[in-house]
């Protein structure tokens, strides 16, 4: 009977620990985590809040005014058109293929790196 009591106190401090814990992220980190599929090659992405386009093909959607904020009601499939080298990665140019906006975006680490290597001969259009 002892160890049984003890063992309720250890997991209800332990519950009010992760409550605390989520509470804090919950303020501290508004990011919006979405998983998608990707409209162009079917590939699975699992969002953690700062990918926006898909790993594998590099095709994006167009969901952003501002970085982040999602609020474009176009939704158009981004395509990648080119890619710059940078210090720290790649810039990643792209194409609305709805309306036609363009925008670049810096590769994430999980990138296709031979999708992006495909990218680099091609002409950066400026708009
Ligand atoms: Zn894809
Ligand atoms: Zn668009």
């Amino acid at each position: 009977m002892k160890d049984k009591l003890g063992e309720d106190i250890f997991s209800k401090e332990e519950g009010s620990f992760i409550e605390t814990e989520r509470e804090v992220m919950g303020r501290k980190f508004e990011r919006k985590i979405e998983d998608f599929s990707c409209e162009n090659c079917g590939t699975f992405v699992n969002g953690d809040g700062y990918t926006d386009h898909c790993p594998s093909c590099l095709y994006s959607k167009h969901v952003d005014i501002n970085p982040g904020d999602r609020d474009c009601e176009c939704k158009g499939l981004m395509e990648p058109i080119a890619a710059e080298v940078r210090d720290n990665g790649y810039k990643i140019h792209y194409r609305c293929l709805d309306c036609g906006y363009t925008h670049r975006v810096k590769s994430s680490p999980e990138d296709n790196f031979e999708a992006i290597l495909a990218l680099i001969d091609k002409p950066v259009v400026n708009t």
